[in-house]
This record gives C-alpha cells, sequence and structure tokens, in this order.
C-alpha cells in the first residue's frame, strides 16, 4: 500500500505546512504500518490511500500553523488513538516535545513501533486523560494539549484544560458545527481556568468543514478537576 507523496505535500502545502522528503518518506512508512497493523487491531476504518492522506494526515496538519507553537513546545495529544493528530505533528515538527496520551494500551504499541520505524521520539503514555490530570508530572505541564475525535467539548476541556500550563492553550480538532458544544461548554471553561480565545473554522477538500476552538489556560485549574471519570460522565460542568 502506498501513498501518493506529492498529494500529500501539495494537499500540508495548502496549509501552510511544508513537508520535505525525510517528512514524505517518513508519512509513507507511517502509512504502511497503520494498513499492516489494521490487520491485527482495529485502528481506523479508512483503509485507501487517498483517503488516508486526506482523512487523517491533512486533517491533521491543516490546524497546526494556527497553533503557532514555539520551538520544542511541549504538546499532548489526548486519546491520540493511531496517532492523529498528535504523530502527525510530530512529522511535521520533530522539535516538539510530544506525549501520545491513550487509555488503550494497544494503540499505543502500535505507535511506538511506528516512533522506532521512523527515528522519532516522543512519549507514549497509557493512562486516562482524568488520572493524568491529577497526576504530578503532567498536571499543568504542557504548552498545549490537543485531541481529535474524543468527546463533547465540555467533557474534553476537563480532560484536557488540567493539563495545561497557565499561559499555554488547549486547541482540539472539531467538526464544523461547534455552536452548541461551544454553548453547552461555557461554564466548563472558565471553571477549569479557561478562557475561548477564537474559533478557527476552515474547509478541507475532500474531508469537509473544521472548527479549531483555541482555548487559553489564565489561571490554574483547581485541585477538584479533572474529577473521576464517572462523575464527568454523570454530572457535567454546568
Ligand atoms: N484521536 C484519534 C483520531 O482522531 O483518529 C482517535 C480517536 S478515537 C475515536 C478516541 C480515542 O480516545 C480512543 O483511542 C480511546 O481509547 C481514547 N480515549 C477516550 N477517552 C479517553 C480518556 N478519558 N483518556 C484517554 N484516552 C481516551
Amino acid at each position: 500500500m502506498k501513498i501518493d507523496r506529492e498529494k500529500l505535500r501539495a494537499g500540508a502545502a495548502e496549509w501552510g505546512v511544508a513537508l520535505d522528503s525525510t517528512a514524505l518518506s517518513r508519512f509513507a512508512d507511517y502509512a504502511a504500518l497503520l494498513m499492516e497493523w489494521n490487520q491485527k487491531i482495529n485502528l481506523t476504518a479508512i483503509r485507501e490511500p487517498d483517503e488516508i492522506v486526506a482523512k487523517h494526515f491533512i486533517d491533521s496538519l491543516a490546524p497546526l500553523p494556527f497553533l503557532k507553537l514555539q520551538n520544542n513546545a511541549k504538546v499532548i495529544d489526548v486519546g491520540t488513538g493511531a496517532g492523529f493528530p498528535g504523530m502527525a505533528f510530530l512529522i511535521a515538527r520533530p522539535d516538539l516535545r510530544l506525549t501520545l496520551l491513550d487509555s488503550t494500551k494497544k494503540k499505543l504499541l502500535f505507535l511506538q513501533e511506528v516512533l522506532a520505524a521512523l527515528g522519532l521520539e516522543a512519549e507514549t503514555l497509557h493512562m486516562r486523560a482524568e488520572e493524568a490530570g491529577q497526576t504530578s508530572a503532567y498536571r499543568e505541564q504542557f504548552n498545549c494539549a490537543t485531541a481529535r475525535a474524543v468527546s463533547h467539548l465540555r467533557e474534553l476541556s476537563e480532560y484536557c484544560l488540567p493539563l495545561v500550563k497557565v499561559g499555554g492553550f488547549f486547541a482540539p480538532l472539531k467538526a464544523a458545527e461547534l455552536s452548541t458544544e461551544l454553548k453547552e461548554s461555557k461554564a466548563a471553561f472558565s471553571r477549569l481556568g479557561g478562557r475561548l480565545e477564537r474559533v478557527e473554522t476552515y474547509q478541507i477538500s475532500g474531508v469537509g468543514g473544521r472548527s479549531l476552538p483555541i482555548l487559553k489556560k489564565i489561571s490554574h485549574t483547581s485541585p477538584k478537576y479533572p474529577r473521576p471519570s464517572a462523575q464527568i460522565a454523570k454530572k457535567p460542568l454546568v
């Protein structure tokens, strides 16, 4: 299974992400491993090379320039699954100090193999986000927390904002229609020490509309948060 490197290069360039030949080879190897492992464990329903390029790689890369990440920024991808968007960020920006967090061990085993094959370094963290948020090694340690396709923005904020340093930000990849979710999440943002700065909206050809809410961490998160999983699910922050 081979991806069309030129399509990937041009698609990323449209979003201001320059991929050199090393990055393109790494994406090709990543796609090959994704397909190989997908026969053993369920990593993705997307199997066509062009779709992997558009719906996983370009979709993950498009928000990167909006984030304006500093050199060596500490970034955590919460619920990374098969590595989206985090692994794509790292291939485009190998300077990032990246943590790939997921509660499913086998997905992290896959990501460890990808990192070794690509010659890249990142931390793989087998934990629930709400446990990481109460662990001093991870709480308020990151310049940026991101996530794609994990949960409602209100719950996701409770998973992610406690991990962000004051002055850092939380920016999850979201679907185009976000107004209801935003309304329902407003109280959670302020309780968790975050403030919505702006929402970037954009259209990726062959993929669809996307929103990228960017929340700044403006004050420390109360030690009450994140709460245990069952409470997060049962008692939304309102
Ligand atoms: N972000 C990837 C993507 O966009 O392709 C994976 C999305 S997948 C639908 C959701 C992932 O989030 C799963 O791998 C799941 O194990 C993980 N997840 C869900 N809730 C989590 C939590 N509270 N802590 C850590 N991982 C979580």
